[in-house]
């Protein structure tokens, strides 16, 4: 037996609940994992709180992400014993995830836990922090130096942003980090950030051209934030856009594209090619200051995740949850 957080769908209703489960309720896959965290992702808290479509197949286990350790693998790539991290590939949607004692995946979904990372230190970054990579890998490729000048980096006291600024302070860029919550602003700046700004200065509608301040953006906001982080961005600057905290809309022109030569880069981290994945993980190992990471994290036994995936929706959580599962 197992503890999990099954999401049910029937003639009741939507509901989640911690459960007991047994063997049979394990999916397909050639690899069986012993979960050591896991963790609550803004997508997590919609799945629990059926507020999206997240889980599209019922009963399912939520959880987009876990760390743990090899129990079973008929893959040639996993022997028991080895830790390994999974995000995404429609895990805690379609196939039963991560907000559980034991997962079944297919082995080539996994990812090795890359030294000097411990498996809750991986879910303390958790999806929400890969994701941040993926942002700062963008930028990176599209040339951007810490010299180009300063990086906005919205929904600041949320997972991907809090983590994004500790990377980008690191690796040497100027963030200015936009949030609604001014009063967290003094650990805005212990994280990394330069100057905080208040979230309303771009999440209302704007002009299709602002003045040019941004060398390049990480924005987990959408809508009219991500419009206006466009519009104030630098000639040929560019754009990284993951998320939608603010709404899935993007009520902006194409001006900035067509007359400063904005480049917006979209940035997914469920179906990422495995070599990328395995690039954002290895980078994230070496350029994350883990003492910044460790201020990022409450962490929560797996009987509390219902309740806090309504205080995530409700924007009353900073930086990153962390499930112990075995709690
Ligand atoms: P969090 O809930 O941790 O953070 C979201 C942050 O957005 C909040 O902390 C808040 O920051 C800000 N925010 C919330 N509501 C609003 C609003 N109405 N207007 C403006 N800002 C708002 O979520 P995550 O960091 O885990 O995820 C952020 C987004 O990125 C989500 O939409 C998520 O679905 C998406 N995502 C996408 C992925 C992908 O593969 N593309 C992967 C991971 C996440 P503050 O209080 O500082 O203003």
């Amino acid at each position: 037996m197992y503890k999990a957080l099954l999401i049910e769908k029937d003639a009741a209703g939507y509901r989640a609940s911690v459960r007991d489960l047994d063997e049979d309720n394990l999916p397909e896959g050639d690899v069986t994992v012993r979960v050591a965290y896991s963790t609550l992702n803004y997508k997590d808290a919609l799945a629990i709180t059926g507020k999206s479509p997240v889980v599209r197949k019922f009963p399912l286990v939520a959880g987009i992400d876990f760390a743990g350790t090899v129990e079973a693998s008929q893959h040639p790539s996993w022997k028991p014993g080895e830790l390994v991290i999974l995000n995404g590939w429609g895990v805690g949607e379609t196939h039963s995830g991560g907000l559980a004692q034991r997962a079944r995946v297919r082995g080539d979904w996994l990812v090795a836990l890359p030294a000097p990372l411990s498996t809750r230190q991986a879910m303390a970054i958790g999806t929400a922090g890969y994701t941040a990579m993926l942002c700062v890998m963008a930028l990176e490729g599209h040339g951007l130096r810490p010299a180009s000048g300063d990086i906005l980096v919205t929904g600041a006291n949320g997972g991907v942003g809090g983590v994004a600024i500790a990377l980008l302070s690191k690796l040497g860029y100027r963030v200015v980090a936009s949030t609604g919550r001014p009063h967290e602003a003094e650990a805005l700046k212990q994280l990394g950030a330069a100057e905080v700004i208040a979230r309303d200065e771009l999440s209302a509608p704007g002009k299709p051209l602002a003045r040019e301040r941004w060398a390049g953006v990480v924005d987990s906001v959408g809508s009219h934030t991500l419009a206006n982080a466009c519009a104030g961005t630098k000639y040929r600057g560019a754009v990284a856009a993951c998320g939608l905290a603010q709404g899935m809309d993007f009520p902006g022109t194409v001006a900035p594209f067509i007359l400063r030569g904005v480049t917006l880069y979209g940035v997914d981290s469920v179906m990422a090619p495995k070599a990328l994945r395995e690039q954002a993980w290895a980078r994230l190992a070496r350029d994350l200051d883990l003492a910044k990471l460790d201020r990022l994290v409450r962490e929560i036994p797996l009987g509390q995740a219902i309740d806090a995936a309504g205080e995530i929706l409700a924007g009353r959580v900073r930086g990153r949850l962390v499930v112990d599962v075995n709690a």
